[in-house]
């Protein structure tokens, strides 16, 4: 049997095909520029010999309906999908779940009219979700649709932690609170790391760090969320790609008052030209590596504040826990940036934490690694991430499976 993972955004469907007896990828890609005159289907599979086979296509997919009923007719004649009746599950990707989702769970009318509620607090993302939702259930309506949340691994953090100090009724009457995202990727990476120490999750306490394009720390204690750095929206915490990270909200007022930027100027300025780019002009942080090396001086500066940021992350959420077994970098800074690694753990050496140098460095292994010193306290791992995988076994657990 097989489980389709869907990643529906606003213009784009991301999808992954999984066989479930040995969690192989047969098929992945995307649709892109729904809407737009021209759109672009991608389809990557494994044919029956076990190669790699790819297939790009131009052409007009003017809805998300017609973007998936593209992408099922290229698994089709793939081979990676003989017929729907083989999926025993669509996982989709939700980014926001609000308040009440703990778990993934099968869509009906009530689940999705309750991810159109926060559509609010997460308008760029949940509208694309509910978009490829509602497609997928009435194209499909005898496979079950699982929703797989951003917000759900979160959803054990205590009220200390996701309250903000602000007065009470914004948190009861219009649900202000901090939720945290890249749930399904620091739960991912803290399950593997409890294989790597050998332990059962239950007794592992853990920082997780995923830095990508979006960046955010969690605090994990007997494998469970203590603690994360993204708030309300994916906006508070680690510096980003585009996105500020924390920042004095005193900023916001100043920039009403004094420059007159209203809401929306406001959001695009730290969604989307903060970060490394508001610092040094390029949000791609191999292409800012390259410059400090050169000599640029705002590359160095972006490379400073995000390990700043890092660093006062790791002291705060390894006091909140007392005893750390491991931390864990992942996604595409954290898994390949030997530079952001080494500076975000320079100096923390009486909590433990100890580079080896070569390790970090080496380029050897892409996969699951320690980068820590034999004898150091608190291990150092580097776990790549896969939230395709784990939506698509979260899935499969829904149903039952
Ligand atoms: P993600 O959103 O997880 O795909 O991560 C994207 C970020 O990872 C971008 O800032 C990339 O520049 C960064 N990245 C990918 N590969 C490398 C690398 N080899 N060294 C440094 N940064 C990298």
């Amino acid at each position: 049997m097989k489980v389709l993972v869907l990643n529906s955004g606003s213009s784009s469907i991301k999808y992954q095909l999984f066989r479930s007896d040995d969690w192989v990828a047969i098929a992945y890609g995307l649709v892109a520029r729904i809407g737009e005159a021209e759109g672009e289907l991608k389809l990557n599979w494994l044919d029956g010999a076990h190669n790699h086979q790819s297939r790009q296509e131009t052409l007009p997919i003017p809805t998300h309906q017609e973007g998936i009923d593209h992408i099922v007719a290229a698994l089709r004649a793939s081979g990676a999908l003989a017929d729907v009746s083989e999926l025993t599950a669509i996982g989709h990707r939700v980014v926001h779940g609000g308040p009440h989702f703990k778990h993934p769970v099968i869509v009906d009318d009530c689940v999705q009219a309750e991810i159109q509620s926060v559509v609010p607090l997460a308008p760029l993302h949940n509208p694309g979700h509910l978009a490829g939702i509602e497609v997928a259930r009435r194209l499909f309506p005898s496979v079950p649709s699982v929703v797989v949340f951003d917000t759900a691994f979160h959803q054990t953090m205590p009220p200390a932690a996701y309250r903000y100090a602000i007065p009470e009724f914004l948190y009861t009457e219009h649900r202000i609170r901090r939720y945290g995202f890249h749930g399904t990727s620091h739960g991912y990476v803290a399950s593997r790391a409890a294989r790597v120490l050998g332990k059962p999750l239950e007794q592992c306490n853990l920082i997780t760090l995923h830095l990508g394009n979006g960046a955010s720390a969690a605090a994990i204690r007997g494998g469970q969320c203590i603690d994360t750095s993204m708030g309300l929206t994916p906006l508070e915490g680690l510096v980003m790609g585009t996105r500020c990270g924390d920042i004095d909200p005193a900023v916001l007022i100043y920039l009403g008052k004094n420059l007159g930027l209203d809401a929306e100027a406001q959001d695009q300025l730290l969604n989307r030209q903060s970060g490394l780019l508001g610092i040094c002009g390029v949000n791609d942080m191999r292409e800012i590596e390259q410059l400090a090396v050169e000599g640029n001086a705002r590359a160095e500066l972006a490379i400073g504040i995000t390990a700043h940021r890092l660093k006062k992350y790791i002291g705060a959420y390894y006091a909140e826990l007392g005893r750390v077994d491991a931390i864990i970098f992942t996604g595409g800074i954290g898994e390949n940036s030997v530079g952001i690694r080494r500076r975000a753990c320079a100096g923390l050496e009486r909590l433990g934490i100890v580079l080896d140098e070569e390790a970090n460095a080496s380029r050897e292994s892409r996969g699951e690694r320690c980068i820590s010193v034999a004898d150091g306290e608190v291990r150092v791992l580097v776990i790549p991430t896969n939230e395709e995988l784990e939506i698509a076994r979260q899935a499969l657990a829904a149903v039952g499976g």
